[in-house]
């Protein structure tokens, strides 16, 4: 069986609920598989010692795109798809909202040119939530979509049959399934993961490390002399759509209520 027909296989059996099929066939789609990045970190990091956040000021969000650049470098991000974007709203005097991403924000915006009067206009960098509530983690029929220990919710590419189901389950639209051919891993689902090859390794995620103005901070909730940390206990933080009850580890400062 070809490497194609044996994931439409698993996708197909996946799909019409043979979790048996997809069971038997994972062993050796793994080992036809190449060697990738390991999904747990290595050498002496101790995973249960930190829990992650992530703090975005939507006040200080200039729209530059920069974050959204540096994601699509790091991570190899196919054309077309985003790990990470921003949105612009707008909203009118009359109070009607209007939101644009245009190429997920990665070239910055251009000048609003609608007749409308703009009463105010912000940005809002999104991206997975890493909720420690996942619909995605709970819909996945392989257990390819996993929470780490520290907080960081992750897709193991090697199990991930690309069925789809996580993409369908994750109400903030954070994750994909490419087609292309050049991508590492084409057909399975992908979204930010924090830049876990990074966090492990005492880095920042690499949309943090280019953010000019600093919008964008990650946070470890088990250092208690973490600023980040601080400023999420103790600022008017707010997370997306908290009434779905997925408990985001993603903390918005002043998020405005017109923001989905
Ligand atoms: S934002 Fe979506 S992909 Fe990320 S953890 Fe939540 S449900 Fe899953
Ligand atoms: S991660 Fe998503 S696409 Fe992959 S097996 Fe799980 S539900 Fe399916």
């Amino acid at each position: 069986m070809t490497d194609f027909s044996r994931r439409q296989f698993l996708r197909t059996a996946a799909l019409a609920g043979g979790g048996c099929a997809v069971f038997l066939l994972l062993g050796e789609r793994r080992a036809g598989r190449a060697s990738v990045p390991p999904a747990s970190p290595a050498g002496d990091y101790d995973w249960t010692q930190h829990s992650y956040a992530y703090l975005i000021d939507t006040v200080a969000c200039i729209g530059c795109g920069m974050c959204v650049k540096a994601c699509k470098a790091e991570n190899r991000v196919p054309d077309g798809f985003f790990r990470t974007w921003i949105e612009r709203y707008e909203i009118s005097e009359d109070g009607e909202a209007a939101v644009d991403s245009p190429d997920g924000g990665l070239n910055g915006f251009e000048e609003n040119v609608s007749h409308v009067k703009i009463s105010k206009a912000f940005f809002v960098p999104k991206m997975c939530n890493h909720c420690a509530h996942s619909p995605c983690v709970q819909v996945c029929p392989v257990g390819a979509s996993y929470r780490t220990k520290d907080g960081v919710v992750l897709v193991d590419q090697e199990r991930c049959v690309g069925c789809g189901y996580c993409v369908q389950a994750c109400p903030y639209s954070s994750r994909f399934i490419p087609h292309e051919e050049d991508t590492p891993y084409p057909r399975t689902a992908q979204k930010c993961t924090l830049c876990y090859h990074r966090i492990t390794k005492g880095l920042k995620p690499a949309c943090v490390a280019a953010c000019p103005v600093g919008a964008r901070q990650l946070a470890d909730m088990k250092n208690p002399f973490d600023p980040v940390r601080k400023r999420i206990l103790t600022e008017r933080v707010q997370v997306l759509q908290p009434e779905l009850l997925t408990q985001p580890q993603c903390y918005y400062l002043a998020l405005d209520k017109e923001v989905r």
